[in-house]
């Protein structure tokens, strides 16, 4: 029985695949059209995620790497000749602006330090481009907010780069949990951490990462059980515990734990931490079934194991299944199964600032 169950489970999944999200589930299965524009992205901060953004973006069908942004000359120069980038394309932080007389940039895909986004992606908007911005999108939830009012007084659009809201196992385990598989969900349990290294780097600077775990990697579980369980949280209550205060000086979060409540009565549980290795765990349990997954948000191959047999869509890389995405929102507009759009991202702010007020009372704090 168990057996069947399993072939059945991966037979459904693999018609998912192929049939019922096409445009959102496989990346191999995706088609581009002749009329389909293709969307090209500058990317501002050539960092190890911006790097890594460029590198996927070889594999895109809709998206192309056109420009960069950035403070280091010497990178700009290897960029140049690694993607084929002309001189009028690049930019440092100081003349970007200028951007909006360059009509061969669709968007630019902002990947700098967290403190930076809020006036970057608000000066690229005012240049009139799209823009792509990096989670997390602010460091709180007012800035987020002004990113999404000047985006929206410029006539631009703002996405997060929420890579997991375009993977196929994630996007299997929200169609079990919405179709009743999973019978009534009443938990969440997101783990989200890894040991941090060098003091001096820009994450552990509260001056440039506005915080600590939470804002890089709790963020993670954040995000999650807001998909997993398809509901917004009303209340948070958290608690912090700092080992080594020296690392994780003032304004920088070591680890949390924290736990939301939904209007469904549903509850999760997680942890964001900077101290702790191989945190990579969603679990979502229903009346009627659970979903596990590990890793759940790292850059794949995800792996997932639900009471019904195992999740194996193919893994396909995030970040080139992301742009493909972006490129069909912003130019065809498409509706992703999870939004990445600017509120999206203020909505997580929301939680963040929560959890910070909650860490510093002692006391539940409300989000209605
Ligand atoms: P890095 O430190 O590797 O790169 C950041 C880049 O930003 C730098 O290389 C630099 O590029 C530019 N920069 C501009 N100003 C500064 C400054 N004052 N200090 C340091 N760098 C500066 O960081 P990551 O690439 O790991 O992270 C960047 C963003 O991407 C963060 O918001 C992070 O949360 C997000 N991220 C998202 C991931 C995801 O899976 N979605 C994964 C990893 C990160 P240049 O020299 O070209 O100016």
């Amino acid at each position: 029985m168990k057996s069947r169950r399993i072939f059945l489970q991966k037979a459904s999944l693999s018609a998912l695949a192929f049939t019922a999200l096409p445009a959102f589930s496989n990346a191999k299965n995706f088609t581009v059209r002749k009329e389909d524009k293709i969307l090209r992205v500058a990317i501002m901060g050539l960092g190890s995620y911006g790097t890594r953004v460029a590198e996927a973006m070889k594999e895109s069908k809709r998206a192309r790497l056109v420009g960069v942004i950035s403070g280091t000359p010497s990178k700009v120069t290897d960029w140049q000749s690694k993607y084929g980038i002309p001189d009028k394309n690049c930019y440092n932080y100081e003349n970007f602006d200028q951007i909006k007389d360059n009509p061969d940039i669709d968007a630019v895909y902002v990947i700098t330090p967290n403190a930076l986004h809020k006036d970057q992606v608000i000066r690229v908007a005012k240049a009139g481009k799209h823009v792509i911005c990096e989670k997390p999108m602010a460091i709180n939830a007012k800035d987020g907010q002004a990113m999404v009012d000047a985006c929206k007084a410029a006539g631009v659009q703002l996405l997060i780069g929420y890579r997991m809201h375009f993977e196929a196992n994630t996007l299997e385990a929200i169609r079990m949990r919405k179709s009743g598989e999973l019978g009534e969900v009443k938990f969440f349990q997101g783990l989200s951490g890894f040991v941090i290294g060098d003091p001096t780097q820009w994450r552990l600077n509260p001056k440039l990462s506005g915080g600590g775990a939470m804002m890089d990697i709790g963020i993670y579980s954040i995000n999650g059980a807001r998909y997993m369980l398809g509901e917004e949280p009303i209340w948070v209550t958290a608690q912090e515990t700092k080992t080594d205060p020296v690392k994780f000086k003032e304004g920088i979060d070591e680890t949390i734990q924290f736990q939301m409540g939904f209007p469904s009565g549903a509850v999760a549980s997680c942890l964001s931490t900077y101290a702790m290795n191989g945190l990579d765990k969603f679990f979502l349990n229903g009346s009627k079934g659970w979903v596990e997954m590990q890793p759940s948000t790292g850059y794949g191959p995800i792996k997932g194991t639900t009471s019904i047999g195992p999740l194996e869509l193919p893994h396909v890389t995030h970040q080139a299944v992301q742009m493909d995405r972006m490129a069909a929102i912003l130019f065809d507009g498409a509706k992703p199964e999870v939004p990445v759009n600017g509120e999206e991202g203020v909505k997580d702010m929301k939680i963040i600032d929560a959890i910070f007020a909650a860490v510093k009372s002692g006391k539940r704090v409300s989000l209605t």
